[in-house]
């Protein structure tokens, strides 16, 4: 391991954002050094995380630009379809349904779909075949400086960094975040979603289906080999409830919750819980510092926003990066923060009020989202424009 390292841009975290950044600022011609606290993704370790992501267009294009998208497509499902079920009755049965066909949006898919192991998996592979761009894994930043001209850093496997660039994409607990100062406002909702990949009996034909409940909604998004992943929000004592029961148990009250959408779910194992939680930095920049990602910004997952949002950040910052002559002079960093902060702010407020009405028992909001629902399954040009918008266009 060499002790001393000069780079462009010093990235502290791997994972989906951080190794995304790094690439795409790689191939802008940046050097770039990530530092990861955890193990190097790994072909055995890349079934763990439960999650799978859904990449809206506009991501896949930044994963073009960073020259990785094809490394990850071809574990990828693409996603031509989105229907949304209103369950919000007395009972749980399926009351109306809006079909979003991507067709209409003029493309062949909305995105694709992939298991975030094999997404960082590929990512990781494609930075290790760059000249300009390493990632050093199991390593954490220890101390550094931000000195007007540069970023001296410390790792914890004693290198030394110099940088002109430090970048927090160290998730919600980030240490970038904190120990730079920023601010943080989070706020909870009691509930937890349950992430899992399942096997159903009928092909899902690419079309992801996200069912409202009373408690959260539970979602389907199609994976290759005719599988899904599910995210299933409720609230917390339902949701501890459901990953404490043993697996028939389980798939028993899975098929009775989502009324054979896919036929019989005959799979579903391991599960994990995640708390939902809203939380968004009250800055994106301190000195020589910028933060992207679920450092900087994070939410329930619910409408496939979270990563979509955090690439947004990425292409901001890799083409403020390019074009400067000084990637961490204050200019590039007020142009950056200019260019995200409202996009964050509409888009955390936007997935707020949807959560908070999805999951609501109060009879007049389920009968208001349903009417809205009916509407739109209606309607095209208001389809049209909620696509658009769900896609971050
Ligand atoms: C169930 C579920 C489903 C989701 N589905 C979607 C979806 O369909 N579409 C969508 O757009 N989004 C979705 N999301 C959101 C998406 O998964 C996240 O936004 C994304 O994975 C988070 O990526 P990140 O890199 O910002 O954070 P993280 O994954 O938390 O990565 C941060 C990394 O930083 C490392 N780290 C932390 N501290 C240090 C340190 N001091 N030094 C070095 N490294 C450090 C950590 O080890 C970690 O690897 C979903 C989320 C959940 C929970």
């Amino acid at each position: 391991m060499t002790d001393r390292i000069d780079t462009d841009i010093l990235v502290i975290g791997g994972g989906l954002a951080g190794l995304a950044l790094t690439a795409r600022l790689a191939a802008g011609g940046l050097d770039v050094t990530c530092v990861e606290a955890g193990p190097a993704p790994s072909p055995d370790s890349a079934g763990q995380d439960q999650r799978t992501t859904a990449i809206l267009m506009p991501g896949i294009d930044t994963l073009t630009h960073a020259g990785a998208w094809e490394t990850i497509a071809p574990d990828a499902q693409p996603l031509h379809g989105m229907k949304i079920v209103d369950c919000g009755g007395k009972d749980t049965t399926p009351r109306d349904e809006a079909m979003f066909d991507a067709a209409e949006t003029g493309g062949e898919a909305f995105g694709w779909n992939v298991q975030n192991g094999l997404a960082r998996l590929a990512l990781a592979r494609h930075i290790e075949a760059q000249h300009k761009a390493r990632l050093i894994a199991e390593t954490r930043i220890d101390h550094w400086i931000a000195r007007q001209d540069a970023v001296l850093a410390t790792l914890s496997n004693g290198t030394r960094v110099t940088a002109r660039l430090l970048v927090g994409a160290d998730g919600r607990g980030s240490v970038v975040r904190g120990k730079s100062g920023i601010g943080l406002r989070k706020w909870g909702y009691a509930q937890k979603a349950l992430a899992a990949r399942v096997e159903h009996s009928r092909p899902h034909d690419g079309v992801s289906i996200e069912m409202h409940h009373v408690g959260g909604p539970l979602t389907f998004a199609p994976l290759p080999g005719g599988r899904s992943g599910l995210v299933w929000m409720n609230r917390d004592a339902e949701a501890d409830r459901l990953a404490a029961l043993d697996d028939d148990a389980f798939l028993e009250e899975l098929n009775r919750r989502s009324h054979g959408v896919y036929g019989e779910i005959t799979a579903a194992a391991p599960r994990a819980l995640w708390p939902a939680t809203t939380q968004v930095a009250t800055g994106l920049t301190a000195t020589r510092t910028a933060l992207v990602a679920e450092a900087a910004h994070a939410f329930p997952p619910i409408g496939a926003q979270g990563f979509n949002l955090s690439l947004r950040d990425v292409e901001a910052l890799a083409t403020l990066c390019a074009e400067a002559d000084d990637p961490g002079a204050e200019a590039t960093l007020t142009a950056y923060s200019r260019r995200r902060m409202p996009d964050i702010l509409a888009r955390t407020a936007g997935v707020d009020l949807l959560n908070r009405s999805v999951r609501s028992d109060l009879r007049p909001v389920r009968d208001l989202r349903r009417a809205g629902l009916s509407i739109l399954g209606r309607t095209p040009p208001l389809r049209r424009l909620a696509m658009k918008i769900g896609m971050g266009r």
